[in-house]
């Protein structure tokens, strides 16, 4: 391709709408433009971008079994109002009606389509396992677009979907997945971490999220120094703690003390001249099985995602003045487990260890000190209900500590289980000629997502470093000077020599200075520049240089195509 007949509107500035270096370089480069917020053009060199991500995935899911179909963007709202999560979406769904009133919605994801397509196609177990999937573009009606296309509203997703007669058949698909997604990050070069994400309370199956690590992450991405754990920050596990039976039997009895008007802990922890990590933070909170007292250090944070899991409960919210007054008998802030009736206290492992604990007293402007776990209350459930935190032991090997990097999800799989099939009907005949919902489970990885990600990895103070694989081109041949003869002839020469082995190749035709061609090609970030000079060309010598290392070496013009070919691997 002739760089006089590209689109490719660079610009020298940063532009003040773009927050996080990828969308910064991805305008600067000339591959992405803003139509609306969240709405963006892919430029030539984006689009070959996204069409080599695209690709890389196609070839992982070809090669896992699983086979591409294409399903439309416009769904009609009958099949979500199965399932219910036409209520559910809310806003981020893009609704629509048609001319004849119809609701229909722009599709953020496709698990209610593909379950209808089956079950209207599929009724043995004969034909199971399957696994289909699309690259298609997805609509979210995000509350907060940012980031270029990194959370955008209208974004490529590939999303797979895969139906099981049994449970190990999906676990056995849901490896293969996760193979293949490990095949995919690799192949596009980056650093990743394969997280264990909340999955969710009562039917919710289990989840990993696939990560890149980059500094400008929505995501906190905990895991261990030393053994293999990895979890978000709603899933990370707290290891146990160890209580001795000395802290539980201490002399003594609680006192209680005034403090009015000091409700919070840091106000009471300061009133009482404590620390917080002494004191017992009372939580009450409603549920569908009733309230709840939770319990967690003063200085640690309540999980609301264990909570709910360790209470098997689906819905789950702080309650109100009104409950906590009845619940304890006092007003917000003055909450506490001693001698609190008619109400499931679950604690924390930490608060169990607390010696001396100060706590509410149940009682307008009262705290209790000296509060003794076993002593002067127990739970009825005890459990890690906390977010973990960076230096805690790893909940698996025990032995190392926990480190805390910041991710962007790009990948994410699941086991799905029977959610959506009871719901919708989709049922299949067993081997014993019994009817049974199939087992799903569902696979997506964003596509525009992970093209920013890649330079979110990979950039320097001139611009996009790209792992050869998803480069829009591998080579740029540059001459120092077009307009002089010599040079343009050993250009177009090599030009057409690597064009002719199938090398991604640009010829940098542009008249003007060096200077100026060499730093757009450092921003688009061409792995490969061949620089042709006159005083190279003295000797028969042409510049290689390397955009990831900066290594520059002086080959013969005539061996500039295996050179290149060698590099390409
Ligand atoms: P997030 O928590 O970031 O909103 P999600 O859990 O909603 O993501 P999924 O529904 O699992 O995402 O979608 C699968 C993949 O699609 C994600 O891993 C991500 O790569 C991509 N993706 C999701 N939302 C967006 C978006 N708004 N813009 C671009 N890509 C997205
Ligand atoms: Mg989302």
């Amino acid at each position: 391709m002739l760089m006089t007949r590209m689109l490719v509107p660079t610009l020298r500035e940063v532009p003040k709408e773009a927050e996080v270096i990828s969308h910064q370089l991805m305008l600067r480069a000339g591959m992405i433009r803003k139509l609306a917020a969240g709405v963006y053009t892919f430029l030539p060199l984006g689009y070959r971008v996204l069409r080599k991500v695209e690709q890389i995935i196609r070839e992982e899911m070809n090669r896992a079994g699983a086979q591409e179909v294409f399903m439309p963007a416009l769904l009609p709202a009958e099949l979500w109002k199965e399932t219910g999560r036409w209520g559910v979406y809310g806003k981020e769904l893009f609704r629509i009606k048609d001319r004849h009133d119809r609701e229909f919605c722009l599709g953020p994801t496709h698990e209610e389509i593909i379950t209808d397509l089956v079950r209207n196609s599929i009724n043995s177990y004969k034909q199971l396992p399957v696994n289909l999937y699309q690259i298609q573009n997805k609509f979210r009606d995000e509350i907060r677009p940012r980031f270029g296309v990194m959370r955008s509203r209208e974004f490529g997703m590939k999303d797979a979907y895969s139906f099981h007669a049994t449970e190990e058949s999906l676990d056995q698909e849901y490896q293969n997945m996760y193979q293949a997604y490990c095949r995919i990050f690799d192949r596009l070069g980056l650093e990743y971490k394969v997280v264990e994400a909340d999955s969710g309370a009562i039917g919710g199956g289990y989840s990993q999220e696939f990560m890149v690590i980059a500094d400008t992450g929505e995501e906190p991405v905990y895991f261990c120094e030393g053994c293999d754990y990895c979890a978000s920050r709603d899933a990370a596990g707290v290891a146990e703690y160890v209580v001795s039976e000395t802290q539980t039997k201490s002399d003594g009895k609680p006192e209680k003390v005034k403090t009015p008007d000091q409700k919070t802990i840091e106000e009471v922890a300061q009133f009482l001249k404590v620390k917080p990590a002494q004191m017992i933070k009372t939580l009450i909170y409603e549920t569908e099985s009733g309230p709840v007292a939770a319990l967690v250090r003063g200085d640690h944070e309540l999980n609301e995602a264990k909570l709910k899991k360790v209470l098997a409960v689906e819905d789950l919210k702080l309650a109100d003045e009104k409950v906590i007054k009845k619940v304890t008998g006092a007003p917000l802030g003055f909450a506490g487990p001693v001698k609190l009736k008619n109400v499931k206290i679950v604690a924390d492992h930490a608060v169990l260890l607390i010696e001396n604990g100060v706590t509410g007293a149940n009682e307008q402007d009262f705290h209790l000190t000296g509060v003794v776990y076993g002593r002067d209350y127990k739970a009825d459930v005890v459990a890690d209900l906390r977010y973990a935190l960076e230096h805690d032991v790893c909940p698996r090997c025990k032995n190392s500590k926990l480190k805390v990097k910041r991710g962007i999800e790009v990948g994410h799989i699941f086991k799905l289980g029977t959610k959506y099939s009871k719901k919708m009907k989709a049922n299949f005949i067993d081997e014993n000629n019994q009817e049974k919902p199939f087992i799903m489970g569902c696979y997506g990885v964003g596509v525009g997502r992970t093209a920013a990600a890649a330079i979110e990895q990979k950039n320097d103070k001139d611009g996009i470093i790209w792992p050869i694989s998803i480069a829009p081109y591998q080579v740029a041949v540059i001459p120092v000077n077009f307009d002089e003869k010599d040079q343009r002839e050993v250009a177009e020469k090599i030009y057409k020599e690597l064009s002719v082995e199938g090398v991604e190749v640009v010829l940098d035709d542009r008249p003007g200075r060096v200077g100026m061609k060499l730093k757009d090609m450092d921003l688009i970030g061409f792995p490969i520049k061949i620089i042709i000079g006159p005083k190279g060309l003295k000797e028969g010598k042409v510049e290689l240089k390397l955009r990831s290392t900066g290594e520059m070496k002086l080959v013969d013009k005539g061996e500039v195509l295996q050179e290149v070919l060698g590099i390409l691997g």
